[in-house]
């Protein structure tokens, strides 16, 4: 398995600017952090940049497509108007692959407590995928928005070390837990029950089955089927 990891921005671009920290360091942060994290679980990682370098459009889908990855996960900083706040990712509308990445990473930073937007994707006016990194590279590609740089909140949270190393380890057991999913498609024991309890709207999400289930994923499946048998009632 390899990864390519991609830092918006950098250099003569510094991306978003807002309260004092520019979006080119902040993704560069992420994205190093990120890189330790799934070398320790033995994937492979390239990066796109490695420093605060410029790099063309043409030349960062050269490096993306070269590196021969199974994935590319781009990272960036949302902005708009100063109460718009949350994580977003965006995927090829084309890739599977790539939108279960991206609604496993949402699912993963939205934990951390940053408000939930969507896993989307968008189209151009030539009914193509709106982002060129998605649009012009070969493999799955997630462009996660991990929050945004011009809502106080979401900011004072980007300017933290150890909360930039928790969104890091977000994007890595999101990018695990897909690939968990992947491997035991075909194969778990357990995946005809899974499907059973999710077609019934006990879970909403997919799991990999042999994760440990935590007192208030218990208690959501059962709030849900309690609430089952009272409509029944
Ligand atoms: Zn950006």
């Amino acid at each position: 398995m390899k990864i390519c990891i991609d830092p918006g921005h950098g250099g003569d671009d510094p991306g978003l600017q807002a309260f004092g920290i520019m979006e080119k360091n902040i993704n560069l942060d992420i994205a190093v952090k990120l890189k330790q994290l799934l070398e320790h679980e033995r994937i492979d990682v390239v990066l796109t940049r490695e420093k605060d370098d410029t790099l063309e459009p043409a030349e960062r889908i050269n490096r993306i497509n070269q590196s021969e990855a199974d994935y590319a996960i781009s990272i960036h900083c949302n902005g708009g108007p100063v109460s718009e706040k949350g994580v977003e990712t965006v995927y090829g509308h084309s890739s599977s692959a790539g939108k279960e990445l991206a609604e496993s990473i949402l699912k993963e930073i939205s934990n951390l407590g940053i408000v939930r937007r969507r896993a989307y994707n968008k189209l151009n006016a030539k009914r193509k995928d709106y982002s060129f990194i998605i649009r012009e590279t070969g493999i799955p590609v997630v462009l996660v928005e991990t929050a945004f740089i011009t809502n106080p909140s979401d900011n004072h949270l980007l300017s933290q070390n150890p909360f930039r190393k928790k969104i890091a380890n977000a994007i890595a057991t999101g990018i695990f837990n897909t690939i968990e999913i992947c491997q035991q498609k075909s194969s778990h024991w357990a995946l005809p029950f899974f499907n059973g309890i999710r077609e019934e709207g006990l879970v909403h999400d997919e799991y990999p089955l042999d994760k440990q289930v935590s007192w208030g994923e218990l208690s959501m499946i059962l709030f849900r089927l309690l609430e089952k048998f009272k409509r029944k009632e």
